[in-house]
């Protein structure tokens, strides 16, 4: 795996089930009716004994190693060496679904040509330094895109912010 993987961290204690990310895929990758390479997955758990339900959008995740790409029995699935993203080549697909079941996420969609699609981490956008088409139009930020060095320096600023903001609001004091 190369230290410039690009990867997708989705915070879900910010996402509010908008469905935003959903609509901008659709509209950004011009998917007609039926395969949806963003789904926000809706999820029961428990927690400190109350039961919620957690809202999970999830793309493809772009694994280190991908479990689809090892099924596809065609070499139609590869991940780019420059930035580890996972892409498709349709023109090899025999749309032998190998890669759906091989996939942790139930990724892998099918339209109507029965060929492989997924997310590609909006590869003509992030190859240009831009944020992906759901990363975009999350209001709530919710969806972080980059290296783990990346997200994991937003997600230090975040923590900080959050913090010097209840130490300022005195909430640490009430303990
Ligand atoms: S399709 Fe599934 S296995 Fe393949 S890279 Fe995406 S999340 Fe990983
Ligand atoms: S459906 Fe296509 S991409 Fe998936 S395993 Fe079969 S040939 Fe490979």
């Amino acid at each position: 795996m190369t230290s410039r993987q690009k990867t997708i961290y989705v915070d879900t204690r910010r996402c509010m089930n908008c469905r935003a990310c959903e609509t901008a895929c659709k509209l950004e990758n011009g998917l007609p009716a039926g395969p949806r390479w963003m789904m926000v997955a809706e999820v029961e758990v428990t927690q400190d004994g109350i039961d919620k339900t957690v809202f999970l959008p999830m793309p493809c995740l772009h694994c280190g190693e991908p479990a689809c790409e090892k099924a596809c029995p065609a070499g139609a699935i590869y991940k780019r060496p420059e930035d580890g993203i996972v892409l498709v080549n349709k023109d090899k697909c025999i749309g032998c679904r190998q890669c759906l079941w091989a996939c942790p996420f139930g990724v892998p969609q099918f339209g109507l040509d029965n060929k492989m699609e997924k997310c590609t981490l909006c590869v003509h956008l992030t190859s240009k330094g831009l944020p992906t088409a759901c990363q975009a139009a999350c209001p709530a930020e919710a969806i972080l895109v980059g290296t783990v060095d990346e997200i994991s320096k937003t997600l230090r600023e975040r923590y900080a912010n959050s913090s010097r903001k209840m130490l300022f609001e005195g909430k640490y004091m009430q303990a």
